[in-house]
C-alpha cells in the first residue's frame, strides 16, 4: 500500500496518453496555434507499459486513460489490452469525448473497462459546435447509446460556463431520469492555454446545486465514495444521479487518492502543481526499476497538502495557465 506525507492512500493513476484532440473546447485550449509535442517527446506505449507495470508493483491498481483524446492516439486499443493484462491492475478507466469511441465499446468490459467519464457540455448541437467548435455531437450520442447498452457504468461530465451553456444544466439534469447515469457538473478551471480566467465567476458547485433544487426540490444528498472527486444527488423517481465537481474550489483534496503522468511523462502529485519529475528523461537516461520506484516514493513523500498549496509552490508563484489537453484532464 502506498500513502502520501498527509496519510493518504495513493491508488490510482491519470495517464494522459496524448496531448492531441479532435475538439477544441473553448474553455480547454485555444482554437489555433496549440503546439501539440512530436511524437518522439510523448511517452511511447512500452514506456508506459514500463511505467504501470512499475507503478502497480507499489499499489496502484487503478489506472484512467485521458489526454488529449485517447482515441486520437494510434493502436490504443493494443496498449490498454496490454495493462488490463497486469494482474495487480483491478480497473482501468477512460475519460474520452467520445467522438470516435462507439466502435470500441463492446470489448470495454473485457479489458477491465467498468466505468467511462463522457464529457459533454451541451444536449443542443449549436451550442456543442460552439463550446467544441467540431460538429461532432451526433457521434458522443452514438457513443453515450452504446455505453449504456453494454452496461458500463457512465459518468458525464459537463463543465458550467456563464452565456455558454447554462440552459444546458436542467435538460442535461433530465437525462438522468431514466437513464443509470450520473451528471456531474464541473467548475470551470483555469487551464484553458490563453493565460485569461472568467471574471465573474458564477458557476460554482454551490450556485449550480441550488440551481438544480430551485427545479427539483426533491433533490438529496447522497454519500460520496471513498475519493470521490463530486459531490452526489439523488432526485426522488430518478435512476441516476446528479453530481458537481468543485474543480476550481478545490474541496475534496482532503481525500485525494491519485497522482498524474503528462503525455510526456511529467509526474503531477497534483493536478495544480507544475510537475514534480519527469520520468520519461530519467527511463531515457537508463534508470533502473528501482531508480524510477524511489524517484516516485520521493515525489509521493512530499505531497502538497491542497490543490491551493500546490499552486502557491509552483515555479516562481506563476499561476496556472496551461491548456488541459497537455495536462491530461
Ligand atoms: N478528451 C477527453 C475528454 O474530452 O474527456 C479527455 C481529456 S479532457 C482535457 C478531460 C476533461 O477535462 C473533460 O471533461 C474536460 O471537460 C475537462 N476540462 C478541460 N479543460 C477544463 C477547464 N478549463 N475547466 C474544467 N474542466 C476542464
Amino acid at each position: 500500500m502506498l500513502y502520501d506525507n498527509h496519510g493518504r492512500l495513493i491508488n490510482y493513476v491519470r495517464l494522459a496518453v496524448t496531448d492531441r484532440c479532435n475538439l477544441r473546447c473553448f474553455y480547454c485550449m485555444p482554437e489555433e496555434g496549440i503546439k501539440f509535442l512530436s511524437k518522439n517527446s510523448i511517452l511511447s506505449y512500452e514506456e508506459m507499459v514500463r511505467l504501470i507495470t512499475l507503478l502497480s508493483e507499489m499499489g496502484i491498481n487503478k489506472v484512467r486513460l485521458t489526454g488529449g483524446e485517447p482515441f486520437v492516439r494510434r493502436d490504443i486499443m493494443d496498449f490498454i489490452r496490454s495493462i488490463a493484462a497486469l494482474d495487480n491492475i483491478k480497473k482501468i478507466a477512460l475519460t474520452t469525448n467520445g467522438t470516435l469511441t462507439a466502435p470500441y465499446v463492446k470489448e470495454f468490459k473485457d479489458l477491465k473497462i467498468s466505468s467511462v467519464n463522457l464529457s459533454l457540455d451541451s444536449l443542443d448541437p449549436n451550442r456543442f459546435f460552439e463550446v467544441t467548435r467540431r460538429d461532432e455531437f451526433h457521434n458522443v450520442m452514438k457513443t453515450l447509446d452504446k455505453l449504456l447498452e453494454h452496461g458500463i457504468e457512465t459518468k458525464i461530465n459537463s463543465v458550467v460556463m456563464q452565456g455558454k451553456n447554462e440552459k444546458d444544466i436542467l435538460p442535461m439534469v433530465e437525462m438522468a431520469r431514466n437513464t443509470p447515469l450520473s451528471i456531474r457538473f464541473i467548475e470551470e478551471m483555469p487551464f484553458n492555454g490563453t493565460g485569461q480566467h472568467h471574471k465573474d465567476w458564477v458557476w460554482h458547485h454551490k450556485t449550480i446545486i441550488e440551481h438544480i433544487r430551485q427545479a427539483y426540490p426533491s433533490l438529496e444528498k447522497i454519500p460520496d465514495e471513498p475519493h470521490s472527486t463530486s459531490f452526489n444527488y439523488t432526485i426522488e423517481g430518478f435512476k441516476g444521479t446528479i453530481g458537481v465537481i468543485a474543480a476550481y474550489s478545490r474541496s475534496f483534496c482532503g481525500t485525494c487518492n491519485r497522482i498524474r503522468l503528462t503525455p510526456q511523462g511529467l509526474l503531477k502529485t497534483c493536478l495544480y502543481d507544475s510537475g514534480v519529475f519527469n520520468v520519461r528523461d530519467l527511463m531515457r537516461a537508463g534508470a533502473t526499476d528501482d531508480d524510477i520506484k524511489t524517484a516516485f516514493l520521493e515525489a509521493i513523500g512530499h505531497r502538497a497538502k491542497n490543490g491551493f498549496e500546490a499552486e502557491q509552490q509552483r515555479f516562481m508563484g506563476a499561476p496556472v495557465t496551461e491548456s488541459m489537453t497537455t495536462i491530461g484532464g
